[in-house]
């Protein structure tokens, strides 16, 4: 064990996206309801996306992009879920698993704080862990640039993953 270094992985993820007229506002699997979504190739879930990017990188598994590529017709609109549970099978494979995850997410619009113990429950259900072991916090950007201005969503996740 002791030759192996500590058996924990860290890994750091972002992603953001513009926000638009006709889409659900999806943000970790949950939808809240609000004028506008998300727009991007699959449901647009920006926590998810960057959840997803935390893990691959923490696991040493490259990026979203490379494993679910716009191009890729099987994605569209799809619910992030999807993706994330197949990373987490790839994560698996390689003896990790999640362990906690903290994560911030930036919206000037609408207001998170009613749905925050919601997007964390269904964070922790998709990962497989306790909800303790998943932290979100939400903030404006103080009406300072895109996301200021209501035109976009943005999320930060930082996860930790443990030998399984
Ligand atoms: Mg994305």
């Amino acid at each position: 064990m002791l030759s192996r270094g500590p058996g924990a992985r860290v890994g750091i993820g972002y992603d953001i996206h513009r926000l638009v007229g006709g889409r659900p506002f999806v943000l970790g699997g949950v939808t809240i309801p609000h004028a506008q979504g998300p727009a991007g190739h699959s449901d647009g879930d920006p926590l998810l996306h960057a959840l997803i990017d935390a893990l691959l990188g923490a696991a040493g598994l490259g990026d979203i992009g490379s494993h679910f590529p716009p191009s890729d017709p099987q994605w569209r609109d799809a619910p992030s879920g999807v993706m994330l549970e197949r990373v987490l099978h790839m994560v698996r494979a390689t003896g990790l698993t999640p362990h906690n995850v903290d994560s911030t997410i930036v919206a000037e619009r609408p207001i998170l704080a009613p749905h925050i113990a919601g997007i964390r429950a269904s964070v922790a259900r998709l990962l497989g862990v306790n909800t303790a072991m998943v932290n979100v916090k939400a903030k404006t950007n103080e009406g300072l640039d895109s996301l200021g201005q209501g035109r976009a969503v943005a999320a930060h996740v930082v996860v930790l993953l443990a030998e399984a």
